[in-house]
């Protein structure tokens, strides 16, 4: 990291759901700007809730952030409106590829752009971008989306996020249920749009792998705490990190030079 004032700042966060049930006891990260972060973590890591709270969606869900704090561009986020973040740049990806499945393709895309005030030159203007980023949605572009395969509702998903104009993209899981191409083809669009545009990512996987070889840095969850923070190079050659994150067998050489 450079010292440069960052982006996105996740400091001490704890929360709860329905001030009961806890989600996360300590939560610690932070993203420069045009850096791609990932946070891994196993099931009910709190991946997601971490997300949530950095967009200030948490009380939608009975949420309840604790302690901590999370700074957006200097500024804390738990005060602002979800839609306000939007406007200031701060847009996410929720799990599960939410589209409007009886829209076309290209109707989701504008719903994006409309969200932000966008006018008819600057969303024309827009969609030929993503359709640059994901030219399978522009064969795409007429038909329901609740036609399309899961992987372009993914990147439909993604495309109405870009429409908003993002400076810090937040995906939720964006490779959960596709096929291993599907999910290279999303990540080198996302990488892409990080180094050609200058856009922040920070990205949510439980598929460790894909997420360390696009990431430049990764934090680590277990039971809602950060217990690992590193370089995505160095967290491909630890020995342990490949033992419980990537499902390989950590080779004794590898642990041994820990
Ligand atoms: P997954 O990959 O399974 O979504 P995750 O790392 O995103 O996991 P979270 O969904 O943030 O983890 O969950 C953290 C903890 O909070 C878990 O114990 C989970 O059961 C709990 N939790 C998550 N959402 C809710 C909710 N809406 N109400 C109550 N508890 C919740």
């Amino acid at each position: 990291m450079t010292g440069q004032r960052p982006l996105l700042a996740v400091t001490g966060l704890k929360a709860t759901y329905s001030h009961s049930i806890t989600a996360l006891e300590g939560v610690d990260l932070s993203l420069a700007p045009g850096e791609i972060l990932a946070i891994l973590g196993g099931n009910g890591a709190g991946k997601t809730t971490t997300l949530k709270a950095v967009s200030n969606l948490l009380p939608a869900e009975r949420g309840q952030v604790t302690a901590g704090d999370v700074h957006y561009e200097g500024q804390t986020t738990l005060t602002r409106s979800p839609a306000d973040l939007v406007r200031a740049g701060l847009v996410q990806v929720l799990e599960g590829r939410h589209c409007f499945k009886s829209l076309s393709v290209e109707e989701n895309l504008v719903a994006g752009g409309l969200g932000r005030g966008s006018g008819r030159s600057e969303i024309a203007e827009d969609l030929e971008k993503v359709y640059t980023w994901f030219p399978r949605l522009k064969q795409k572009r007429r038909t329901a989306s609740g036609l399309t395969s899961g992987g372009e509702q993914q990147m439909t998903a993604i495309g109405r996020a870009l429409m908003s104009r993002p400076r810090l993209l937040i995906l939720d899981e964006p490779s959960m249920g596709l096929a291993p191409i599907v999910v290279q083809d999303i990540f080198r669009a996302l990488r892409r749009l990080n180094a050609e545009e200058g856009l922040s990512i920070l990205v949510a996987e439980q598929n460790s792998a894909i997420a360390l070889a696009y990431a430049d840095r990764a934090v680590i969850l277990e039971n809602g705490r950060t217990v690992l923070e590193g370089t995505a190079r160095d967290l491909r050659t630890r020995g342990d990190v490949r033992a419980f994150y990537l499902g390989q067998k950590a080779a004794p050489a590898i642990v041994a030079a820990q």
